[in-house]
């Protein structure tokens, strides 16, 4: 049967290795429903060609003339603005992989979730700033979350979903990101590209520089957290420099099941996009003879503050997520525009978390996505007037 699959954030580094996927599969097996961007409208209009995609959303208007240029003459429908996201959303698909980058990614992913459908689950930003409203959300639509995070397709590999009982703890792999081994004198002093120059993924921007500071496996943390329902206490995060187990569950009988693999995201994408079957990936294979030895570290906190802030949010809940997620994005931005230091990217949002604590303690988790919306934009405030400040 023929699988309808939707990719929102098709032009970004999980939607292109998505279509990679697609591409390779055998004719008939899968039909484009939908493809979205944000403002990449010449690679959304090749995309949507190549697929025969029934439906491309651009998110940023500015490009739209040239998009609906380069569609023309064609059977694709197109969307322009926020609006046009929810949309491609909700077109009838059997898979939707939600790869926007950050919060703006968690309308159209709940959008996809109200389909009651299988969803590749890329963007965790939607999940730090809303986890209990996103969770409650797919069990009451009967939706199937899919990790496509290598970390937490791991664990949803090997966890015993349904006797959660005999779980003792996950444990989370880091890769460490570029400066593992940085003093912190060289930290003050890394540029952009420094930072942008994974050793081991290749990934966007955004997520590049959290794998720098830590933030990523902070917010995987906050992620797994949400999507295994366990609490802080019982999540372990491990450095492990080669990216060869991807995570770990820990059982009380002292059995620890892991799930290795190159270091290649097709491998997680495939995983979400063929479940309940697996799906063939053209990954590099394994050759245990040639691994040069697996090692484990214990994470840096004093190097790496954002790690200890993002645990210290999930503890907090109620709204603090969404804030140090909020803060997050900014600062990064931030620094990829030059306008600030690498380490002021922990400092912008220890201060937005210090600053709403001060306020409202953080409160209830947010109820609706409006509330969400609300808090995400007031720690963006924040954040924007801190680094004006420094
Ligand atoms: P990229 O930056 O490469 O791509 C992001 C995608 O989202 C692009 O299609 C981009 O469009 C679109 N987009 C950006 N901003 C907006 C917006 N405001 N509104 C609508 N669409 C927008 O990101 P990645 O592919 O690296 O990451 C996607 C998600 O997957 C993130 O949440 C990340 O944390 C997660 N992830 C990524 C991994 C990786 O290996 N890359 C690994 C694990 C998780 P445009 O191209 O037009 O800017």
């Amino acid at each position: 049967m023929t699988k309808r699959v939707t990719i929102l954030g098709s032009t970004g580094s999980i939607g292109e290795s998505t279509l990679d996927l697609v591409r390779r599969a055998e004719p008939g097996d899968i039909q484009v429903v939908a493809l979205t961007a944000n403002s990449n409208a010449e690679l959304l209009a090749a995309q949507a060609v190549e697929f025969d995609a029934k439906f491309v959303a651009l998110a940023d208007e500015k490009n739209a003339a040239s998009l609906k240029a380069a569609l023309s003459g064609t059977n694709t429908e197109i969307g322009i603005g926020s609006e046009a996201l929810i949309e491609a959303a909700s077109r009838q698909a059997d898979f939707c992989m939600a790869a926007i980058i950050g919060a703006a990614g968690l309308e159209p992913t709940l959008a996809a979730v109200d389909q009651g459908i299988h969803v590749g689950l890329a963007n965790k930003e939607c999940l730090v700033c809303a986890g209990d409203l996103f969770m409650q959300r797919v069990k009451e639509k009967g939706a199937t979350l899919l990790p496509v995070d290598s970390e937490h397709n791991a664990i949803f590999q090997v966890l015993e979903r349904d006797k959660p009982e005999g779980v003792r703890r996950l444990i989370l792999t880091a890769s460490g990101g570029p400066f593992r081994e940085t003093s912190l004198e060289t930290l003050r002093k890394v540029t952009r590209e420094d930072a942008l120059n994974h050793p081991v993924w290749s990934m966007g921007a955004k997520i590049s520089i959290d794998s720098a500071t830590l933030m990523n496996k902070g917010l995987e943390l906050i992620e797994a957290s949400y999507l295994f329902e366990r609490p802080s206490a019982e999540i372990d995060i491990v450095v492990h420099p080669q990216s060869i187990i991807h995570s770990m569950v820990e059982y009380i009988d002292g059995s620890v099941l892991a799930q290795l693999g190159s270091p290649d995201m097709r491998t997680p994408i495939a995983y979400a996009m063929g479940w309940p079957d697996r799906m063939a990936a053209p990954v590099e294979r394994l050759d245990l003879t040639k691994l040069s030895g697996l090692t484990f570290f214990e994470p840096d906190t004093k190097k790496f503050p954002a790690l200890r802030l993002a645990r210290e949010a999930l503890e907090a809940g109620g709204k603090a997520p969404c804030v140090l997620n909020a803060a997050n994005e900014i600062a990064v931005a931030a620094f990829l525009e030059g306008q600030i230091k690498f380490l002021d990217i922990a400092r912008v949002v220890e201060n937005a978390l210090d600053q709403h604590a001060a306020r409202s303690c953080f409160g209830t988790s947010p109820g609706h996505v409006n509330d969400i919306i609300v808090t995400d934009e007031d720690a963006r405030l924040t954040a924007h007037e801190h680094i004006v400040s420094l």
